[in-house]
């Protein structure tokens, strides 16, 4: 039993509109409508209620420079370490016993971090690092899995001043060595494996022969034995350390947290590379960190007493926004989780909610049509009851799989907020305020306060209502990339080139997507620029198309691409998955079929429906479209080193050519 559609109760299916209850408004950290004005009011000035969440070693003495454009300056000359705000001052404030990190093992094995444990190891780690050669600024790899290690790890590279460029465990070895040699990094941390599904993996493998990759010297390697008794192993080699040595020789050390410009690099974080070569993504201290304790407090609404959990990868922006420093900031309980949500059940990731009594969950939509594919049976079976507000980020969320989250999970109790963002804007950008906003399934919500997006045309004109066009940003915001690394003329050309007018001043950031807004300023992404079909001079937007796929009933998840096509130019081509219970047979490709030119038109039909147990996604699960057009396009297939599922693309393949 697993019809997704059928249960969801038709009030809902027909329901556009969704307000918060009266008691979630009322505990909210932001409830005051007032809100927007205020920031539009004192713009930039409003921004330092983000900095006001911090502790600064000096004042900033001015708020934002633009006197540079695009390289702007926030909180000019202010001193602090992002360390010392997301551990020490909890410490100090009398909450040393607060549980900082809840960890989980795939086995079901846990470790428990109060803020003052974190203290002590982050101090530890950082002594460590300083003795094995890192200086301010030294770049530092982090190539771990979910282990506490990797927010330690972090952690300890702020404390001391070195950027650290975290590489996606899943990520294979040539990835490494390209992020390594791009940031021209001389330290590793890694880990000597994990579990995944039941199984150890290797992963030192795959760090040595990234290692062997490296085009520099590479000055010393940290080891965190994760595997024990089921390790693989490897030997450590000469410049090469473990972990619990290492922590052991400094047992007890202190390092002060150094004191950072606001505008020192914080960290580097290479895109997904879902468009092409990744992006080395300059994150810096006060901005940044700012911006993220801000989102998690009126976005999130988290609490110091909440225990909240983002089941995201650190190794993704999200997971460095918050898992780790926004949450950390405030002085919540953040929960880690090593696996995956299948294991050993596909109720794990409830039974993880109910055993920790999690407050707020923020997931991506790939991983909620992945629930509903496998049916409600699996939360049904868990004491949900502790959670107050939902989340999701990484693609647009289809409004059926957005309600079926919000009756299934949030028991139509939680709001939930959909939150647009990238990795560059280092936090979220365009979603509703969850103790303010009217929700709107399949639409983000508005741009927050202080955040001037728009939907523009290809002149940079405001569109009408209902109009597609693409999303721009008009004014900066504190959490922004400062450039991309070593190269501030990719900088200019990805982000700023397209809707700037230099010679008259005006600055635009373009972020690629696709979107459309309402009469009430709510934005929908309809997906990337690069995603827009042009099919016998129409054109269409692979999302649009998607959305009428996923609407039939028994399709889980859908792919829209391009395939060249001598008459119209492009074809529609479709990958479709099925909820659990659904056969692929003709008749469901004709529904499909029928579905799309119901919704769209028959301009819209696919030419090609394949059904594939999988999609090609990456780390944040979004689907690798530009690989699905190479595949149908019969073309060679490009980088696929960023994928999380690499097996699937041969399969894909054959069915394609044999159909
Ligand atoms: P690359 O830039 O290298 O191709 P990427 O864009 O996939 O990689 P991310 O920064 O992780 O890397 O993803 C940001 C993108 O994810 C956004 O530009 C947007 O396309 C999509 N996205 C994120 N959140 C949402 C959301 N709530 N609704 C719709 N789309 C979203
Ligand atoms: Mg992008």
């Amino acid at each position: 039993m697993s019809d997704g559609d059928g249960e969801l109760e038709a009030r809902l299916v027909e329901q556009e509109e969704f307000e918060p209850t009266e008691e979630f408004v009322e505990q909210a950290n932001v409830s005051d409508p007032g809100i927007y004005d205020e920031f539009e009011e004192n713009w930039p000035h409003s921004w330092e209620r983000a900095a006001e969440m911090l502790d600064w070693f000096d004042d900033y003495d001015q708020v934002l420079d633009d006197s540079d454009e695009p390289f702007y300056e926030w909180f000019v000359n202010g001193k602090l370490n992002a360390s010392y705000n997301c551990v020490d001052r909890h410490v100090e404030n009398g909450d040393k016993n607060r549980v900082a990190i809840k960890w989980e093992g795939e086995h079901g094995d846990t470790r428990t971090y109060t803020y003052q444990d974190l203290y002590r190891e982050v101090n530890e780690f950082a002594a460590a690092l300083r003795e094995l050669g890192v200086e301010e600024d030294d770049v530092v790899t982090l190539y771990m899995p979910m282990v506490p290690e990797l927010p330690i790890a972090m952690l300890a590279c702020a404390r001391i001043g070195a950027p650290h460029s975290v590489v996606f465990a899943g990520f294979s070895a040539d990835a490494l060595a390209t992020r390594m040699n791009s940031a021209d990094s001389r330290f590793l941390v890694t880990c000597d494996g994990y579990y995944r599904r039941g199984d150890a993996l290797d992963h030192m493998e795959k760090a040595n022969e990234g290692l062997d990759g490296v085009d520099h010297g590479v000055d010393a390697t940290v080891v965190v034995d994760r595997l024990g008794d089921d390790g693989f192993g490897h030997d450590l080699k000469g410049n090469q350390h473990d972990w619990d040595d290492l922590m052991a020789d400094h047992d007890g050390d202190r390092v002060d947290p150094v004191e950072r410009d606001a505008e020192d690099m914080l960290f580097l974080m290479y895109t997904s590379g879902t468009t092409g070569e990744p992006k080395g993504v300059k994150h810096t201290t006060g901005g940044y960190l700012a911006y993220t304790s801000w989102t998690s407090h009126s976005v999130l609404d988290l609490k110091p007493e909440d225990t909240y959990w983002c089941s995201a990868d650190i190794g993704w922006i999200t997971g460095h926004s918050y898992i780790v420093y926004g949450p950390l900031s405030l002085g919540t309980t953040t929960v880690m989780y090593e696996g995956t949500p299948d294991y050993p059940q596909r109720d794990r990731l409830w039974e993880i909610v109910e055993k920790y009594a999690v407050d707020v969950f923020y997931t991506a939509p790939t991983a909620i049509r992945a629930f509903m594919k496998w049916g409600s049976q699996f939360p049904e079976r868990r004491d949900l009851s502790s959670l107050r507000l939902l989340g999701t980020v990484g693609e647009p969320i289809n409004p059926r799989a957005w309600k079926w989250y919000y009756q299934h999970i949030g028991d139509e109790e939680c709001p939930v907020v959909d939150t647009w963002w990238q990795t560059e804007t280092g936090g979220m950008m365009v979603t509703t305020l969850p103790g303010v906003g009217t929700m709107k399934p399949g639409s983000a919500g508005p741009p927050l306060p202080g955040i001037d997006a728009r939907v523009v045309d290809t002149n940079g004109k405001e569109v009408e209502a209902g109009r597609a066009g693409y999303i721009t940003v008009n004014k900066p915001w504190p959490g922004m990339l400062r450039t991309l690394y070593d190269n501030d003329e990719r900088f200019i050309s990805e982000y700023w080139q397209e809707y700037s007018d230099s010679d008259e001043g005006e600055w635009v950031y373009f972020p690629e997507d696709g979107a459309k807004i309402d009469d009430d300023g709510y934005i929908t992404i309809l997906g990337r620029v690069d995603d827009v079909l042009n099919v016998s001079g129409h054109r269409l937007g692979t999302m649009e198309i998607e959305s009428a796929i996923v609407g039939v009933e028994g399709v889980a998840e859908a792919a829209v691409v391009g395939g060249d096509h001598e008459v119209k130019g492009e074809a529609v081509y479709a990958y479709v998955i099925l909820e659990d219970g659904y056969e692929e047979t003709e008749e469901m490709r004709g529904k499909i079929i029928e579905g799309v030119e119901d919704a769209i038109g028959p301009i819209a039909r696919p030419e090609q429906v394949v059904f594939t147990p999988e999609l090609p996604k990456t780390r944040s699960g979004k689907i690798m479209r530009r690989l699905l057009e190479e595949i149908a396009n019969d073309e060679e297939l490009g980088d696929t080193t960023t994928l999380r599922n690499p097996d699937i693309v041969e399969d894909i393949q054959t069915k394609v050519r044999g159909d």
